[in-house]
């Protein structure tokens, strides 16, 4: 006990008063973000130490019987009912069958229970039908999205009054209303809590009687399904200046339910988000008044929507984007490797050319790595997790990948993909790259800003118990808790400068891997990594404090060492749950010697820009003793990864599942384009033969008896079948522009200029 005394009066006390100074004082709106949602796996990686184990006994996501049913039968059929092509340029809407069909078919309540109508889906169930949807189409697949994510659904069912769930859920789950999520305004983008959309408390009007409420004033921009929404789930910053509810008069940020066909709500207006036209547009609110129970949850939950918000986003933000662009990324795979395989420049597939396929094994090595994630994270939120951290993880690496995937695959196209056309099966998903970047949290800011800068306060098995100690009112009682969190965060640093040093020196020797695994160095070199993110992640805080949260740069490499620690994780435990297939290992070596690469340029960058010189070099002698040293993956792998996508196998479906291929459809490009790729593969043990006896042209190869005049034919089908995919469209005109009249040539008139000149010429 004196020991304890004096350690907390001469050694604690010092410390206390001096972290008082340097550690991140966290807000009212920060404090709301980091308690919402759950620790999960992110923690265990802040440990330095993650038992993967744990990781890897996880059961993998998968779907029920009844699931699997509404897989193969409605969304199959909804994908075959869509044009994606009609919709961007002639409809500009989804057509009233598909909304019906939406409607009917409960696509709007995936999420919401049973018992109120709804379908009662799992996480992983609504994550497949939003990835199958998604590769059909991205506005049907926004469409879909939105209800069953961050909205008035999502938000009942957590913090509803039994009242307005058993009105509104079922109503939502049948689509007879259809819901939107109103938080940005034009002032408040990023930073949400700066809204100025205001709810003042006062008496006034509402069915006649009068009663107390909030009479409303605002302006939302940007909100899905805003010009079509019959109720909206409103944010707003409460004000009560007569004291109307008691307490004090600035509230908070607050959510209502407000039906669209309330006086003084206006909205119809559109939004065109880059031509993807999903329903977009601003809602407008002027003097609207509202009683009191139209409060999300009750008068209880006045102040408390960034508490909502944040807890909601908490696992919608790893279900909807993660899911988009999951689908994005395997069909710019799956169809690129095809297309490599079916174009020819200079008389090869473009596929065997060395650039085209550095970019190909990239494209099949981001549709595993997503999808593992994308399946890991909805198996933890099945199991009740809210992992807000590694949420935050997946939107932003998600859609970046996506984005990646995308471009590489536009390079890879050409033309074929630039000119639009129902021929063109790209343009719709890289029109609709910027949107997944920019909504549930624009992805610069999420990296720089809250992935660690979350992570380090939220998961972090210490910091937040030594800011809630440093933050207590009683200060005798505030330094007891420091005492205990300090010194125990003390230990697990020296622990873990051990781990890091022994793991460092030995270049991952003795760092530990699970028991019976395929890959097991490829889990020791994460172990050795996590131990040193650990290190450099104390000393980071302990130098900086409150001051990493303005060093933005630091802050988003060592986001991105824990995104890595994450992602990389995932594809190990996707490999072992899908029975170590030995024709996966490439990709899997493939993505985790790209990952090394980013986690190690990471290291790097913070170590050379730590304003603390000596914590830099300390960890560089502790961790990294022989340097920051990494590869890239050999000419030969990479060659190895991308032969996957340029050859029909069962490894590329299982690498591009539960796509929309056009099947349902009579005419759909990518199904020409699979076609196509059959054909070609299925001729080339023609063309095999025409190539020993060096022929080109197959009339002169049958006319030499090198081929039968059934090769021959099947040749002809398969060039028909290919001409069919490198062609583009082209259209008249006038069908294009209306102007199009001021180009068509005038008849020639004499002029008196032109005689002359016609003169001359002679
Ligand atoms: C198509 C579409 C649909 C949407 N749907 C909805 C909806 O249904 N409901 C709804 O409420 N909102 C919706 N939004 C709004 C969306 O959430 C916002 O656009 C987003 O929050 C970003 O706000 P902003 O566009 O005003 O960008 P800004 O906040 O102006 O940000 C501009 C840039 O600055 C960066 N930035 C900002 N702060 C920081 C920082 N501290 N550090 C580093 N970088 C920073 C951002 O990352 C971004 O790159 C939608 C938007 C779009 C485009």
């Amino acid at each position: 006990m004196g020991i304890r005394e004096f350690r907390r009066d001469y050694l604690t006390r010092p410390i206390f008063r001096w972290a008082g100074g340097v550690l991140p004082p966290i807000s009212d709106t920060e404090r709301e973000a980091i308690d919402a949602g759950t620790v999960w796996w992110d923690g265990e990686l802040f440990t330095g130490n993650p038992d993967w184990q744990k990781l890897l006994d996880m059961p993998p996501a998968a779907l029920s019987a009844r699931e699997q049913a509404f897989m193969d039968g409605p969304v199959r059929e909804l994908c075959s009912m869509i044009d994606d092509w009609k919709i961007a340029w002639q409809d500009r809407d989804l057509p009233p069958e598909v909304w019906d069909f939406m409607r009917k078919n409960k696509f709007f309540g995936m999420i919401i229970p049973e018992k109120y109508g709804g379908l009662g889906f799992s996480n992983t169930m609504h994550s497949e039908v939003v990835r199958t949807i998604s590769s059909a189409s991205v506005v049907a697949g926004v469409t879909v999205m939105v209800p069953n994510s961050l909205g008035p659904g999502e938000l009942l069912m957590h913090f509803g009054t039994e009242a307005q769930k058993d009105h509104w859920l079922p109503r939502l789950a049948d689509g007879s209303e259809i819901p939107c999520f109103g938080l940005t305004s034009e002032d408040a983008g990023s930073d949400a809590a700066a809204m100025t959309d205001s709810g003042v408390v006062e008496y006034g009007k509402h069915e006649g009687r009068k009663v107390l409420g909030i009479r409303l004033n605002f302006h939302k921009r940007y909100i899905t399904l805003g010009p079509v929404a019959t109720v909206m789930g409103l944010a707003f910053k409460l004000f009560d200046p007569d004291g109307l509810l008691g307490g004090e008069k600035e509230r908070g940020i607050t959510v209502a339910l407000l039906p669209t066909a309330t006086p003084g709500v206006s909205h119809g207006e559109r939004h065109i988000p880059q031509f993807t036209h999903f329903q977009n547009g601003p809602l407008y609110g002027k003097d609207v008044f509202i009683p009191l129970d139209w409060i999300l949850g009750g008068q209880e939950q006045v102040g408390q929507g960034w508490k909502m918000l944040m807890t909601a986003l908490a696992a919608g933000r790893g279900i909807s984007l993660p899911s988009q662009s999951a689908a994005s990324a395997a069909m710019c795979a799956r169809a690129t490797g095809a297309y490599a395989r079916v174009r020819r420049q200079f008389n090869v597939p473009i596929g065997m050319f060395e650039g085209i396929r550095r970019h190909l094994a990239d494209l099949a090595a981001n549709a595993y790595l997503i999808d593992a994630a994308r399946r890991l994270t909805v198996a933890a939120l099945d199991r009740g997790e809210k992992p807000s951290v590694i949420s935050a993880i997946m939107k932003y690496h998600a859609t970046e990948r996506m984005r990646e995937s995308i471009g590489k695959a536009m390079d890879i196209h050409g033309g074929k993909a630039i000119i639009d056309g129902p021929r063109n099966y790209m343009g719709g998903q890289y029109r609709s790259v910027p949107i997944g970047i920019t909504v549930e949290g624009a992805n610069i800011l999420t990296r720089n800003l809250m992935i660690f800068g979350q992570g380090a306060i939220r998961s972090h098995p210490y910091m937040l118990k030594e800011l809630e100690a440093l933050s207590q009112a009683d200060k005798d009682k505030g330094l007891d808790a420091f005492d205990r969190s300090f010194w125990a965060h003390a230990g697990h640093s020296i622990a873990n400068a051990g781990r890091a040093f022994l793991r460092g020196w030995s270049g991952a020797l003795f760092a530990p891997s699970p028991k019976d695994v395929g890959m097991p160095h490829h889990w020791q070199r994460l172990s050795r990594y996590a131990s040193a993110f650990a290190l450099i992640s104390d000393l980071a805080l302990l130098t900086m404090g409150g001051a990493l949260k303005r060093k933005e740069l630091i802050s988003a490499r060592l986001g991105d060492i824990l995104s890595e620690l994450y992602l990389l994780g995932a594809v190990l435990k996707r490999y072992e749950d899908e029975g170590r297939q030995k024709i996966d290992r490439p990709i899997v070596d493939y993505i985790m010697v790209n990952g090394e690469e980013r986690i190690c340029a990471a290291f790097d960058g913070v170590l050379d820009n730590l304003p603390a010189r000596w914590a830099a070099w300390a960890t560089r002698i502790v961790a990294f003793p022989f340097g920051i040293s990494y590869r890239a993956p050999s000419d030969r792998l990479t060659d190895k990864v991308a032969e996957t996508l340029m050859t029909p196998s069962e490894q590329r479906d299982r690498l591009t599942p539960n796509l929309y291929l056009g099947e349902g459809h009579e005419t759909h490009a990518l199904k020409d384009l699979e076609r196509a790729f059959q054909a070609v593969m299925d001729v080339e043990p023609i063309e095999k033969k025409m190539r020993a006896a060096e022929i080109r042209d197959p009339e002169e190869a049958r006319e030499r008896g090198v081929i039968d005049a059934a090769e021959f034919g099947r040749l002809a089908a398969a060039a028909e079948l290919v001409q069919r995919v490198v062609a583009v469209d082209a259209w008249p005109m006038e069908e294009v522009s209306p102007l199009a009249d001021q180009h068509r040539k005038p008849a020639p008139k004499r002029t008196r200029a032109a005689k002359p000149r016609r003169l001359a010429a002679e």
